[in-house]
């Protein structure tokens, strides 16, 4: 029986969302709360962007020092050999890589207009498949972007060939959330039946069926005989309506009717940490979480009307499908509202220090000496230059923890470039 496993696509999908983003010490810090969440592997980036390379190479040193570890880091390219020699010129030691390419005629048309066919597609497809072999990647994952608008028996086949060369999964694409739960388990169990090879679904939020096509779609990878990978981002945050929610669709997979009974996640996912992971990719992207987002929504857990309040004052489980503390929440949030002293751009060292103070129930932040302080300092001002808004705690924790690595995540042009 199949299993499903997570992969998070918030540092790819999410980032590359219009009028959003991430700094690279806020996309790190979610690299870091996805892994302590038991997330099976996070879309970290773009490998042949110049300005991820420190980004990227810096986190591949948290992977090797055991911070980010079991996760997997992947990054996400075009399915062309030159995309692949670049990724492996700048990002040497990355081992997981996402190939993607268009494979329905609509967007082979409406992109390359007339100059490739389906035949292109596959041989460029190929080609850099066996790059990424060559270059000694260890796992390949190819994308079908637009494979809901794609024939079927193309796909087989596009699925078919990469396997036969090394790839280890089908990205099935609803690039434009056109697929709905009834359609998507049709085709990816036919994928997985006739390709025998684990399918990620990556679905999008257009006609609001997002969850509903990513557990339908797992479903039928699973009944195809095939572990299943659904691709998520935090809150949702993805290109115009928005990817499948982390949260929900943990939740969809073991909190909905018999669901869980046959189709189980393939490793222990900890939900107590949903709360903290929604609400900092909130804060770092600049995005409210609506009040109605499933458990993680102000209201998720509110109760007003006089039936429901009456019910739920007598026994929780007649109006609530599961309960808050699973997901970590329940603690009073605490919100000056007195004097502040923050860490900013332009700190010195006296006001740093008190914040630094400040932060309890830590790893005892102690700097052995003034110089030691001061340069701390300096890695939070440029931090802060980048972020352009007051650092929290977890971000001021990890740059004193880890200032080498801080300096490579600050640093947007790589060294010999
Ligand atoms: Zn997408």
């Amino acid at each position: 029986m199949g299993k499903i496993y997570i992969i998070d696509v918030t540092n790819r999908d999410g980032v590359q969302t219009a009028k959003l983003g991430l700094s690279k010490l806020a996309k790190t810090l979610i690299n870091i709360e996805l892994n302590e969440m038991g997330i099976f592997q996070s879309e970290f980036g773009f490998p042949t962007t110049h300005h991820d390379t420190m980004y990227l190479q810096a986190n591949l040193e948290l992977l090797r020092i055991g911070v980010l570890k079991p996760i997997r880091l992947a990054g996400w390219i075009r399915a062309i050999a030159q995309d692949v020699e670049t990724t492996f010129k700048l990002v040497p030691d990355i081992k997981h890589l996402n190939l993607s390419t268009s494979t329905s005629d609509e967007m082979i048309q409406g992109k390359f207009m007339g100059k490739k066919n389906r035949g292109d597609i596959l041989n460029t497809m190929l080609e850099a498949v066996n790059e990424a072999k060559a270059y000694g990647a260890d796992s390949i994952g190819v994308n079908a972007e637009d494979a809901s608008r794609t024939e079927l028996d193309f796909l087989i086949k596009f699925g078919l060939k990469a396997k036969d060369h090394g790839a280890a999964r089908l990205r099935y694409c609803d690039t434009l959330g056109y697929d709905n739960p009834f359609t998507i388990y049709q085709t990816t169990k036919a994928l997985a039946e006739n390709i025998g090879m684990p399918i990620e679904v990556h679905c999008h939020g257009d006609l609001g069926m997002a969850v509903a096509n990513s557990i339908a779609g797992a479903k039928g990878v699973i009944d195809g005989g095939q572990d299943a990978y659904i691709n998520t981002t935090i809150n949702g945050i993805g290109e115009r309506a928005g990817n499948a929610d982390l949260v929900a669709v943990i939740l969809a997979i073991t909190k909905s009717k018999g669901f869980s009974e046959k189709y189980q996640l393939g490793n222990h996912i900890d939900l107590s940490k949903s709360w903290k992971i929604a609400k900092y990719a909130s804060y770092a992207f600049d995005v409210p979480i609506p009040i109605n987002q499933p458990g993680v929504g102000a209201n998720a857990f509110a109760h007003a009307s006089g039936i429901h309040a009456n019910g739920m004052l007598k026994d929780a489980s007649t109006y609530e499908l599961y309960n808050f503390a699973e997901l970590g929440r329940g603690e009073p949030s605490f919100v000056e509202t007195g004097r502040e002293i923050c860490a900013g751009q332009y700190s010195g060292i006296s006001g740093f220090r008190y914040v630094m103070d400040q932060i309890i129930g830590d790893e005892a932040i102690s700097f052995h000496d003034d110089n030691e302080a001061e340069q701390i300092l300096e890695l939070v001002r440029y931090a802060n230059v980048e972020a352009q808004k007051p650092l929290v705690e977890e971000e001021l924790l990890f740059i004193a923890k880890y200032p080498e690595i801080t300096k490579k995540i600050l640093t947007l042009k790589p060294l010999d470039y």
